[in-house]
């Protein structure tokens, strides 16, 4: 125990403890979901899948395996999972992989209207492969309909992607459906529709957010560790016909789910964490009871606290609001700052969060007029709306120090006024223990 990552990994419990996380990606695991990810099924190898791998003495894993996918396919209803992603971005770039040629378009959210870098940022891999294609948000807030169908139908895309990171709506799949049964017979190809819930994952299992496919969607990726509350990990759910996913598969989406199977492995991966895979098993079936839609409903109660709270202490929100665990702030029209400045002050003071672009801000990624925020990791500690208010409260502190500061450098001047309110942050987080530390 002398080797320093140990002094390292205590004082992470200390500042996971001691300070409140408001990154809306981020949530905190249960004990047995880190007992499975720390375990000795690290040890195997085991390419391919449950039965069908390419080492012996797999078949515990298998049985973990089998375990995890079957949850999954309990909690989104789906006739197929794929729990080998590494990441969500790994889930993403397999079903791009499985369904689409080299050139070929995918139709997306834009990044600065609330999409994912994986959904076509130029700096990405899958973007010097495929052509992407990006649809934007309208002044309310809401995904630009009329302008995904427009470009729908000019671009005839093989994939229609509804997926974000930074969007409080919730999305009219019928909607997207429709207009890509539209594409498919003005182009005589079949258009992939795909959901990337990676944010709401959680909120579908928990029941308070459509799911994707049960409004006429083929697949829905997501990552395992943000609403979710598993361990770090991507996932695959899709509908058709399941089949041998060694066995070459004819491209048509009643295949899809044997397709992605083998853009997983061996298209984009090698041998699956099956430690990791363990503890998917094991958070899915977290996810699976009661306990967890009370969960899920909680979130979404107190992103909407939160949300008021903030309307009254003068933050302008993008939308308006939320209907999910996502709130962007507009902290330069509401306070003359901007999201780094903002974000860099807050975690003086133990709350932490995101600097964001806002969907009008224009080439701006590094002074972005907004921050991101959501509830699901402060709902995860026991945190309810009273408490909400509360970091309401310290937020337009902060703000107008900021306000005050003017940039990084003037707010050491408010190192005193900072050190104090930090105190105060601390002494509320210790009363909500973190899981899984003690
Ligand atoms: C977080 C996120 C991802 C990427 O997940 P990683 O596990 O970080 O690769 C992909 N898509 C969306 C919409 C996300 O929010």
């Amino acid at each position: 125990m002398n080797d320093p990552i140990f002094a390292i990994i205590e004082k992470e419990k200390q500042r996971q403890s001691e300070g409140l996380e408001l990154i809306p990606s981020e949530n905190y695991v249960s004990e047995n979901v880190l007992k499975a990810m720390g375990s000795i099924l690290t040890n195997k190898y085991s390419e391919g899948y449950p039965k069908l791998r390419y080492y012996g003495g797999n078949e515990n894993i298998d049985q973990a395996e089998t375990l995890a996918i079957e949850r999954a396919k309990q909690l989104f209803h789906a006739d197929h999972a794929n729990v080998q992603p590494h990441s969500g971005a790994n889930a993403n770039e397999a079903v791009y992989f499985a369904w689409c040629k080299p050139g070929d378009t995918i139709l997306a959210m834009s990044l600065p209207a609330g999409g994912h870098l994986t959904h076509g940022s130029p700096v990405t891999r899958s973007a010097k492969i495929y052509n992407f294609v990006g649809y934007g948000v309208t002044e309310d807030g809401d995904i630009d309909y009329d302008e995904l169908e427009k470009l729908a139908l000019e671009h005839q895309p093989q994939i229609i992607l509804v997926g974000y990171s930074a969007f409080m709506k919730i999305p009219d799949f019928d909607r997207v459906a429709k207009v890509a049964a539209k594409v498919a017979e003005q182009s005589g190809h079949e258009v992939l529709l795909m959901a990337d819930m990676a944010h709401v994952a959680g909120l579908i299992a928990g029941g308070v957010h459509p799911n994707p496919l049960e409004h006429g969607f083929h697949v829905m990726t997501s990552t395992t560790h943000k609403t979710l509350r598993g361990p770090r990990g991507g996932l695959i759910v899709s509908m058709g016909k399941v089949g041998n996913p060694l066995k070459k598969t004819e491209r048509k989406l009643e295949n899809i789910p044997t397709l992605i199977d083998r853009a997983v492995f061996p298209g984009t991966q090698g041998g699956p964490l099956e430690h990791v895979i363990a503890a998917k098993a094991v958070a899915f079936e977290e996810d699976l009871q009661p306990e967890f839609k009370e969960y899920a409903a909680n979130i979404v109660k107190n992103a909407k606290a939160l949300a008021e709270a903030l309307k009254a202490e003068g933050f302008k929100l993008q939308g308006d609001g939320t209907d999910n665990h996502l709130i962007l702030v507009d902290v330069k029209s509401s306070f003359g700052i901007n999201g780094k400045l903002y974000e860099y002050a807050l975690d003086k003071i133990g709350l932490t969060l995101n600097a964001n672009a806002l969907p009008t801000d224009k080439g701006a990624a590094f002074r972005p007029s907004g921050v991101r925020l959501g509830t699901p990791a402060m709902t995860t500690r026991g945190l309810g709306p009273d408490e909400m208010e509360q970091i309401a409260k310290w937020m337009k502190q902060v703000a107008e120090i900021c306000a005050k500061a003017g940039d990084n450098k003037g707010l050491a001047n408010y190192d005193g006024e900072l050190d104090k309110l930090h105190k105060e942050v601390k002494d509320f987080a210790l009363r909500f223990p973190v899981p899984g530390i003690n």
